[in-house]
């Protein structure tokens, strides 16, 4: 379902969406998020525009980064409301559906900036990290 959601969030832009789930993150959210952005090496797409979604489900922590080319276009607040979002929806135990939602919505914003050319690459995996 997650997959799914990626690669049709994909269809719209040339931004690339990952999600990484793990148990705990100790500390910071986005600390967490952006070590693993640089672990997957999410940081060398050609447009700068990688998005990570993090979950460290035990802890209870979501966080999204995005990579410096979209940052630009986007700014923190989108970030924000959209781990607003996310976060009221987990509670509502509806995490699949809400993690799709939310990849979704990314694709939609990132086309805005970043349209999806026809020789476009699948830069990063579309499968979820542990
Ligand atoms: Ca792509
Ligand atoms: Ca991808």
């Amino acid at each position: 379902m997650l997959i799914d959601a990626i690669t049709k969030a994909e269809l719209k832009t040339s931004g690339e969406i990952r999600v990484h789930i793990e148990n705990f993150s100790f500390g910071n959210a986005i600390k967490s998020a952006e070590k693993i952005f640089t672990k997957l090496g999410m940081h060398q797409t050609k447009a700068r525009n990688g998005v990570l979604i993090y979950i460290a489900a035990l802890s209870r922590k979501v966080a999204v980064v995005g990579d410096e080319g979209i940052h630009r276009e986007l700014g923190d607040e989108f970030w924000k409301k959209l781990v607003e979002r996310l976060i009221s929806q987990f509670k509502a135990d509806r995490k699949a559906e809400a993690l799709a939602a939310c990849i979704i919505e990314c694709g939609e914003q990132l086309g805005k900036f970043f349209p999806r050319s026809t020789d476009d690459k699948d830069e990063l995996s579309n499968t979820i990290s542990y």
